[in-house]
């Protein structure tokens, strides 16, 4: 007999996605799945990146772009995207900027950089799953604050910063996953004095502040002035272009970029030098903002479907958000005895042919097992509301 070697007993409070789960077990195939925050893959620009891909990969610069490289990233990249956010109201150098292997690693990278073990992580209840995943490999401490549809709660805030005293505090102010939910000015701006006052971190996660389909920009919480220096603020390709390039950016107050940069270094080096080259061509040629302005048509299309079958097919009693961007709507069925579950309710669904992510999942505490969120860019409108049909009969057969 021969003992198993352990384990990093800090695996132990992390948990897997259980539509993940429950889809690899079931093998079927005819599931209109709600469950993965998925683009719509036929409207990623094919064309404009394998022409992008070939320019990087074609003459002298070729080689260059097969080499090992800076870890902060391609410089002409940083500029480009340094270009787009000052256009978009937050004023950056490329300087401010490291390339990241998706904003994802962004957020492992930060983990390194700021958190020791046993370090309070305060996040908006509920919160994205792989970041609650992330605080908790690093070994910290997660305290909820209290969000509405508004956002997160400053007064919330202001009790966990005083009574928990957190490292940092860890947002998606625009369209947040799971929610949809929008983080207004105002309170951004308490926040941000908030976090100065106390000295904590504000990592601003913005991967879907383009994707708006309604409504206008809101500044973000890295351009507040008292926030300037406290504010880490993360993007990402994978939603205005396409997740599989994995290139994402932070753009970092100055007193943590070494830190960041050397965690960077120990991760791997640095971000694919070929990837990098083949978007720095395809911004310089191409007009994303005209590629957005589609993507996001065909969006709020697929949101309105869904909104619309929502309240068609919900069983009454029901509440869900309706989110001015983003890929997420956050549904709470009906609770009245306390004892709704929609983990319960999942295999039911997956047998008429539809999935979703259970509430559960994405709550640092107590959590709140009648809600479910939903992602409704993946599919055609039809196929939208087909798939809500297909929810509310599970429904209706329980
Ligand atoms: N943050 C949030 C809030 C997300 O929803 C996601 C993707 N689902 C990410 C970060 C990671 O995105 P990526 O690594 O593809 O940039």
């Amino acid at each position: 007999m021969s003992a198993v070697p352990p384990l990093n007993p800090r695996l132990a409070g992390v948990r897997s996605s259980p539509v993940r789960d429950l889809l690899a077990l079931t093998g079927l195939d005819d599931v209109i799945s709600f469950a993965g925050g998925l683009p719509a893959g036929e409207l990623f620009d094919v064309d404009g990146l394998r022409a992008a891909y070939d320019r990087a990969l074609s003459g002298p610069a070729a080689r260059r772009n097969l080499q090992y490289a800076a870890t902060e990233g391609h410089p002409r990249l940083r500029e480009l995207v340094a270009e787009r956010l000052t256009r978009r109201g937050l004023p950056t150098g490329a300087d401010d900027l490291l390339v990241t292997t998706g904003s994802q690693q962004a957020l492992t990278l930060l983990t390194t950089a700021l958190l020791s073990p046993g370090a309070v992580v305060a996040v908006e209840e509920p919160s994205y799953l792989a970041a609650l995943q992330s605080f908790t490999l690093a070994g910290a401490e997660l305290v909820g604050v209290a969000s509405d549809d508004d956002g997160a709660v400053p007064e919330s805030v202001e009790e966990v910063f005083r009574t928990r005293r957190p490292t940092v505090l860890y947002l998606v102010p625009n369209f947040a996953n799971p929610t949809g939910r929008t983080l207004t000015l105002p309170r951004r701006r308490r926040i941000a004095e908030l976090a100065a006052e106390h000295g904590v971190w504000i990592v601003e996660d913005d991967p879907y502040g383009e994707l708006r389909y309604a409504g206008s920009a809101v500044p973000a919480l890295a351009a507040q002035p008292a926030a300037a220096q406290s504010v880490l603020h993360l993007g990402s390709f994978s939603k205005i272009g396409a997740p599989g390039l994995r290139l994402g950016w932070a753009r970092l107050p100055r007193a943590v970029r070494p830190a960041v940069v050397v965690a960077k270094q120990a991760a791997d080096l640095q971000t694919s030098t070929v990837d990098q080259a083949a978007v720095a061509e395809y911004l310089a040629v191409t007009d994303l903002d005209a590629h957005v302005v589609g993507v996001v048509a065909a969006y709020r299309a697929r949101r309105d479907a869904m909104l619309a079958a929502l309240a068609a097919e919900l069983p009454a009693g029901s509440s869900w958000t309706r989110p001015d961007g983003g890929m997420f709507t956050w549904v709470r069925l009906p609770d009245d005895r306390g004892s709704t579950d929609t983990a319960a309710l999942l295999p039911a669904a997956l047998r008429e042919g539809v999935a979703f992510v259970p509430g559960a999942a994405f709550f640092a505490g107590a959590p709140d097992r009648a809600t479910l969120r939903l992602s409704f860019t993946t599919h055609s409108p039809e196929r939208t509301a087909d798939g809500v049909a297909r929810l509310g009969r599970a429904l209706r057969l329980l």
